[in-house]
């Protein structure tokens, strides 16, 4: 059985290129509820969801009709964003999960809930992972397991396999009324000590992220990191206060990257292989195209063919070292990547 960890956009489309290929499959899925956020995809993202067999035209999303960047100087920020970037739709997280989730079952994938993998053991034909449930344990033999369980990497991390941070960038969210910025516009400036990301994604609503070097974040309370940019928040904000009463979410959003991708039997993609900064709005579409990659290869592998995992493996560094290099340059950090 191919056993995939994780429902999210990586877990559900390695789920559905499983159910393509003929395979039959079964997912794991934890019990937290996704936060939901609007996401910025991109033109490559909206390919990567038609291959998932989902035409997200069809799930009536207001579109981002401006798209609006002004950065400042900051020593974090200093650079106008690189041309090119695609044009991005907007999406709502959970909505798009549902709408995945739901393909997927179409397609006969079997769910199953779980909540901690709490021991993996090797077994003649794969792995058994071990977890408990929300009623009893939850035991399950894999011919092959993907690693699809977000930042967590539950699987690698009981396999040992370590993880490198390269940054502490820190993501806060809050969600309330806007004046003066229209229905439909994604919004994305530097402050001082980081970026915000304002999406007005309903009349008179918005939901802004303010993002900061995590460091930093944790010397000052999450109030105090709203006023050290008055200027640029209050000129979003209709009443500071009732945003700042309506609770700031926060999330972890550094990049970081997996020792290694995979090893007999797994194989790791998406946020558990590596993770980006939000501000390239490509991990949704990364997720997307590296969960059905790693079902092709272990497709593969399980019939003798490993040569679509080495090329999995050598694809996935070399993506995410060109996502380095291009946030290396954007950001002005030289070379060095931390
Ligand atoms: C603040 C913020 C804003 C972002 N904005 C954007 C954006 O605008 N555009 C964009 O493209 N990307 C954005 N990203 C990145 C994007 O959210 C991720 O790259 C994407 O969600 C990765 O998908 P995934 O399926 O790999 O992981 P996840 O979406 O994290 O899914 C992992 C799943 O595994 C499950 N899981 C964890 N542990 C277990 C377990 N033990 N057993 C079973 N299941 C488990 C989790 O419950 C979850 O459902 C943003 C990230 C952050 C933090």
């Amino acid at each position: 059985m191919l056993l995939i960890v994780g429902a999210g956009f990586a877990g559900l489309s390695a789920a559905l290129r499983a159910r393509h290929l003929g395979v039959a499959v079964t997912v794991v899925a934890g019990r937290e509820r996704a936060f939901d956020a609007p996401e910025c995809l991109s033109l490559e993202g909206v390919r990567a969801l038609h291959d998932c067999g989902l035409d997200a035209r069809q799930l009536q999303l207001p579109p981002v009709r401006e798209y609006i960047s002004r950065w400042g100087e900051s020593p974090m920020l200093s650079r106008a964003p690189p041309p090119g970037i695609p044009k991005n739709i907007m999406l709502g997280r959970v909505q798009l999960l549902r709408a995945l989730r739901a393909c997927a079952t179409e397609e006969g994938v079997t769910f199953v809930e779980a909540d901690e993998l709490y021991r993996v053991l090797p077994t003649r034909q794969g792995l058994q992972l071990q977890f408990t449930g929300p009623v009893q344990e939850l035991v399950l033999d894999a011919s092959f397991a993907i690693d699809a369980s977000g930042r967590a990497a539950v699987l690698a991390r009981k396999l040992g396999v370590g993880r490198r941070t390269f940054d502490h960038l820190v993501a806060y969210g809050v969600r309330g009324p806007v004046h003066g910025l229209p229905e439909g516009v994604v919004h994305t400036f530097s402050v001082a000590d980081g970026w915000v990301f304002a999406v007005s994604d309903s009349p008179g609503q918005a939901h802004v992220c303010f993002y900061t070097n995590g460091r930093l974040a944790g010397r000052v309370t999450e109030a105090k990191i709203m006023e050290r940019v008055p200027y640029q928040i209050r000129s979003l904000m209709s009443d500071e206060d009732m945003w700042l009463a309506s609770g700031v979410s926060a999330a972890n959003a550094s990049t970081s990257l997996l020792d290694v991708p995979g090893g007999t039997y797994w194989l790791a993609c998406g946020d558990a292989l590596q993770t980006v900064d939000p501000l390239s709005s490509s991990g949704i579409t990364t997720a997307l195209q590296q969960g059905a990659a790693a079902v092709s290869a272990a497709v593969a592998s399980l019939s003798g063919n490993l040569e679509p995992m080495r090329a999995y493996w050598l694809e996935s560094r070399a993506h995410f070292d060109s996502y380095v290099r291009n946030r290396n340059s954007f950001y002005g950090f030289g070379e060095s990547a931390s």
